[in-house]
């Protein structure tokens, strides 16, 4: 064991990992499953990394970053 386990929250009950809406960006391209959380881009209107597609925002349900 190292590191993050003297955080306060780590004693007890095991908590699920908490799901947040998201805003994310979409792949338009239907053959492409590639997206990315809206935090993770600098850019006003991305295009995909894999395809290089357009993207389309979207709100998804994912465990919440720390
Ligand atoms: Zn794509």
């Amino acid at each position: 064991m190292k590191g993050d386990a003297d955080m306060g929250f780590s004693r007890g009950p095991k908590e699920p990992v908490k799901e947040v809406e998201t805003n994310v960006w979409v792949c338009t391209n239907d053959d492409c499953n590639g997206w990315m959380r809206e935090s993770y881009s600098f850019e006003e209107d991305p295009k995909c990394p894999f395809c290089k597609s357009s993207m389309k925002q979207e709100m998804r349900v994912l465990p919440e970053l720390k």
